[in-house]
Formats: C-alpha cells, sequence, structure tokens
C-alpha cells in the first residue's frame, strides 16, 4: 500500500473530523449546520483557512490560538485523529471484509461502513464532550442502516430473516436500556442511550448485539472503577454511556470478522 496514499486518507479523515466537530457543536448550540463562517472558539474573531487546518494549525500554533493566543480545546486534535484513523482503518482494513462481489454493492459495501462509522464517531464525540445523544445522527443511522440493509434484501444478497433479525437486535437493546433507564429513574442510563442502542443492536445484528452490549458494559464499568479509584468521580455521578455503546460496537465487529 503507498505510504502518500495512506497520508492523503489519513488527512481526509481528519478533516471530516474537523467539520463533524464544527457540526456537532452548532447542533449542540441550536444554530445552523451549514451557515456562517467559523470563528475562533475562544474570542469569535473569524478563522483564517489556514487556522483551520487538521492537527497541523493545532501543531504549529501549539494548541493556543493565533488570534488571541488562548488554549484551545484538545477535543479538536483528538476528534481529528479518531477521524484519521477510522479512514485509515476502512483504507487499510475494511477492504479485507468487504465481499460483496457484485455491482452496486462493491462500490456501496464499503460506502455503507465508512458512513455508519462517521456517524457512530459522530455520536459519540457528541455525548463524550457535552453528554447528549444527538437525535439527529441517531435518526440519519436509522435510515442509513436499514435503507441499507432492506435494499440488500430486495436485491436477493441479503435474506429476509436476517432483516428480521436485525429489527429484533435493535428493539431488545432498545428496550433492554430503556428498563434500565425506568428502573434506575433515568440516573443510570440517560434519555438517548437506548436510541443508540437500538443503532449499535441493528448494526451488530443477532448474537453480535448481545457481545456488543456486554462489551459495553464491561468497558463502562471499567473506566468509572477507574475514575472512582483515581477520585476524579465521586459514585454518585453518571459518566456519558454513549462512548461505550460505539466502541464496544466497534470492539465486536472487529472481532467477529476475524
Ligand atoms: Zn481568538
Amino acid at each position: 500500500m503507498n505510504i502518500f496514499l495512506v497520508i492523503v486518507i489519513f488527512f481526509l479523515g481528519a478533516s471530516v473530523g474537523s467539520f463533524v466537530n464544527v457540526l456537532v457543536s452548532r447542533s449542540i448550540a441550536g444554530s445552523d449546520w451549514l451557515r456562517g463562517r467559523s470563528q475562533c472558539e475562544r474570542c469569535g474573531k473569524p478563522l483564517a483557512w489556514y487556522d483551520m487546518i487538521p492537527l497541523l494549525s493545532f501543531a504549529i500554533y501549539r494548541g493556543k490560538s493565533r488570534c488571541c493566543k488562548r488554549s484551545l480545546s484538545m477535543a479538536h486534535p483528538i476528534v481529528e485523529g479518531l477521524f484519521g484513523m477510522l479512514f485509515v482503518w476502512w483504507l487499510l482494513v475494511g477492504f479485507i471484509f468487504f465481499q460483496l462481489a457484485t455491482a452496486p454493492w462493491t462500490i456501496v459495501q464499503p460506502i455503507f461502513w465508512l458512513g455508519i462509522g462517521i456517524l457512530l464517531l459522530m455520536i459519540m464525540v457528541a455525548d463524550a464532550t457535552y453528554g447528549v445523544i444527538l437525535m439527529p445522527f441517531i435518526y440519519i443511522s436509522i435510515i442509513w442502516i436499514y435503507g441499507y440493509r432492506f435494499a440488500l434484501a430486495i436485491s436477493g444478497t441479503y435474506q429476509w430473516t436476517d432483516l428480521g433479525i436485525t429489527l429484533l437486535s435493535g428493539v431488545l437493546s432498545f428496550g433492554f436500556l430503556q428498563a434500565l433507564h425506568v428502573i434506575t429513574k433515568g440516573r443510570g442510563m440517560g434519555d438517548g442511550d437506548p436510541y443508540l442502542a437500538f443503532v449499535t443492536g441493528s448494526l451488530l445484528s443477532g448474537i453480535a448485539a448481545f457481545w456488543g452490549m456486554l462489551s459495553a458494559f464491561i468497558l463502562g464499568a471499567v473506566w468509572g472503577i477507574g475514575l472512582i479509584l483515581l477520585s476524579l468521580k465521586k459514585m454518585s455521578q453518571t459518566i456519558p454511556f454513549g462512548p461505550f455503546l460505539v466502541i464496544g460496537c466497534l470492539i465486536t465487529l472487529l472481532v467477529i470478522r476475524f
């Protein structure tokens, strides 16, 4: 594999990550997704293009804004790096399990997996930084997954019973977290987490949905206990569960494919 291509795809991913940061913060602020120029997060001055080069701007100005020399959030380089890695993974590893060999699936299958990867990372970033599950991204993910599998079923590439199992896996995952949400009166589980579980459960489908959920709980428990031991959180404080659902889902996808 050409190293130049890998670097290009990494920065392409990092640029998508940079754009996702803007989309997520505008969604949280309730402002228009596409209108308005990017501004300095500290003083509000408009940014020039060379302030917005993913990762490089942050590195060159050493994490400070060029206009007012104040520290910028570490969330930017972390998110850009995550998206860069997603794209490199998709290019280097993903193509091993993109096995549909007939048109148009040779093209549609890689696009589907890159798209759902972007959506899940977006949901994870929003939950990790703001503690909210952004419902517009959940709806888009549901349409993305069911649209793809429905089209596969119509073309005969996917069994209709598999589509039924997908739906059942999503509903059971949703129901399990919704039950926890009700039992703990919203303290153990947020409002949006069951909907995210519907997405990850549908994507994994079948027994994999169970493994994904179990991984999420184990990761969440390890993380929570770690934070308490390090005295960073008290027992009564909650941590967002969305990131664990997403990471558990990604780990399960990797494990069941290899
Ligand atoms: Zn500034």
